[in-house]
């Protein structure tokens, strides 16, 4: 049987991408490919992408998690070389987009369809992509394989952060495929494990509902990266 999906490493490894970024293709013949997070413009890495989206049906359209750069910068280039438009959340946060989607749009993925889920916290613009029949979540910077998610001022936000980890507890998941690092294959006991680590590191962020306390800006992800981060950070 057909793999449902597909995961290409992107070259950038780095403090702040780990091993690099997990760029995915899905999709097939029927539906077309839809790659996620094509993060550099770089040749054989774009053409890695291309190849496998031939194998796919040609990619048809291409998403974007969030606007950081590393989720992103290899988009224009794919789109110059395919023709497929970008989408994300908002064009605020990716001003490349050619379409603005919101939580809940669904794009035919092969035989399962793909849904985005508005998951705002590491930044405004932040989704998340649910192979529904798989159970697989394309997860971007909101949960990562390895090390943690920290939270620093002023771009993302913790409410919304810790929000968005209780939504995804009420999804039906079966793995998660961070943007960084390993595929999670106890998503239930990860997202426990990030909501119980951020109640008590931030306990005053959590304990203040008010929406004026804010705001914390997210970054990865690697462990010396984010201890680094989490002692400068100033609460
Ligand atoms: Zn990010």
């Amino acid at each position: 049987m057909e793999q449902p999906y597909t995961i290409i490493l992107a070259p950038n490894p780095s403090l702040m991408t780990g091993p690099g970024t997990n760029t995915i293709l899905l999709g097939n013949q029927a539906s077309s490919a839809i790659v996620i997070d094509p993060a550099i413009d770089d040749a054989a890495y774009l053409e890695a992408i291309l190849q496998e989206g031939e194998r796919r049906g040609g990619i048809g359209r291409i998403l974007i998690t969030h606007g950081h750069h590393d989720h992103m910068d290899g988009a224009a280039a794919l789109r110059g070389r395919t023709g497929a438009p970008i989408y994300a959340f908002s064009r605020q946060g990716v001003p490349i987009a050619d379409e603005e989607i919101a939580d809940g749009t669904t794009f035919p993925a092969g035989n399962d369809t793909l849904r985005a889920i508005h998951t705002p916290g590491h930044r405004f613009d932040h989704h998340c992509y649910l192979l529904e029949q798989q159970h697989t979540l394309f997860a971007g910077d909101i949960v990562a394989g390895a090390g943690t998610v920290v939270i620093i001022p002023p771009e993302g936000d913790m409410q919304e952060y810790l929000d968005t980890l209780k939504r995804l507890q009420t999804i039906d998941i079966a793995e998660i495929v961070p943007a960084h690092g390993p595929i999670i294959t106890e998503p239930r006991a990860k997202l426990e494990e990030y909501i119980a680590h951020r109640m008590e590191r931030e306990p005053t962020a959590w304990s203040a509902s008010s929406r004026s306390y804010r705001p914390w800006r997210c970054c990865l992800l690697a462990q010396p990266f984010a201890r680094w981060c989490s002692a400068s950070t100033p609460m």
